[in-house]
């Protein structure tokens, strides 16, 4: 059972994929839109299921303890854990697992995306156009330029892959890292101020953990030059939305692309909207036909693996 996506033809096509593809490993499948997301409707069909792909909704205490008699495996439609209890589920017998990999790339192009948007100024260049108001203002490249990528798992490393036409310099803060990636890749490990002072662009790959929320606030945005972007894809929650909007209406740093936010959706009074300097989309990275139907089919294969190997 799949708890993903809206009504819209574009998930009604890939859910019939999914359903073919399924067939063809002898499993039946059946799709339930979660929108708006309802925990009962997610504990009565995990109860006749033996297995869900799930989405980025809090799966806790009160829906293991009423599935763990059918559901063994919950797959999440993505990579964010965030909002799952893990150890709770552990303590269920309920597998967890997660489709790494499947949306690497519409991240890591994403990430670029708005990366060059900001650069370029494009969104205020269409409100110029749109308005009537034909100003050409002037903005940087990223070619010869320094950029950080915060967290190099494998939507990171992907971008730096993307980068590497561009003969910038790729900084990198990795906590955990893999030297051998590292090294093949090109790039240099730095402590994060020093990736934070030279870049020119940031770009943040990393979990939403504790240690990892707010890991950018006041202090660090401060240590960033004042011509420079940050680019979110990961998580809300890991930069501080107050310091982030103090940084970018007093001029600490230049632009900001983000596509994820402590409070989905942005609630309106957020005072990130009154900005000029800013390109912000809604929690869309992965959303890519590809990429969608990478995770379908990775989250099948995981529970076919699951009962058969
Ligand atoms: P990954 O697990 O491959 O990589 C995460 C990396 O972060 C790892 O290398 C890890 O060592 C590093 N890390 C952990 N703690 C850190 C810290 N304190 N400081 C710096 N680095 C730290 O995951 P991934 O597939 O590259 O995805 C990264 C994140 O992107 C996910 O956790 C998810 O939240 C987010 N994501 C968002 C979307 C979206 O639609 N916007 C889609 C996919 C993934």
């Amino acid at each position: 059972v799949s708890f993903f996506g809206d009504d819209s033809d574009i998930f009604q096509e890939l859910n019939k994929k999914a359903d073919a593809y399924a067939a063809s490993l002898d499993m039946e499948y059946e799709w339930i839109p979660q929108l708006p997301f309802s925990k009962d409707s997610v504990i009565q069909e995990l109860k006749k299921s033996d297995a869900g792909i799930i989405d980025i909704e809090p799966y806790d205490e009160d829906i293991f303890s009423k599935i763990e008699d059918r559901a063994k495996i919950l797959v999440r439609f993505g990579v964010g854990f965030d909002k799952v209890d893990l150890e709770t589920a552990s303590k269920h017998g309920i597998a967890i697992a997660r489709t790494t990999g499947a949306n690497t790339t519409a991240v890591a192009e994403m990430a670029l995306t708005l990366m060059l948007a900001c650069k370029r100024l494009i969104i205020k260049g269409q409100k110029c156009v749109m308005t009537g108001n034909w100003v050409k203002d002037v903005g940087h490249e990223i070619i010869n330029g320094t950029v950080g990528i915060i967290g190099f798992g494998v939507i990171g490393r992907r971008l730096a892959k993307l980068l590497s036409g561009f003969d910038c310099r790729i900084v990198v803060y990795d906590p955990y890292p893999n030297l051998n990636l590292i090294q093949e890749l090109g790039v240099e490990l730095l402590p994060l101020d020093e990736l934070l002072q030279i870049s020119d662009a940031i770009s943040i790959h990393v979990p939403l953990l504790k240690e990892t929320t707010n890991m950018i606030g006041r202090n660090e945005l401060k240590l960033m030059k004042e011509s420079a972007v940050l680019v979110n894809t990961s998580r809300g929650g890991i930069v501080d939305e107050n310091a982030l909007y103090e940084a970018l209406s007093n001029g600490v740093i230049a632009g900001a692309g983000f596509d994820v936010f402590a409070i989905e959706p942005l609630p309106l009074d957020s005072p990130l909207l009154k900005l000029e300097n800013v390109i912000l989309t809604p929690h869309v990275s992965s959303q890519t036909v590809e990429s969608l139907w990478n995770i379908y089919k990775m989250a099948i294969d995981i529970v076919y693996d699951f009962y058969h190997k």
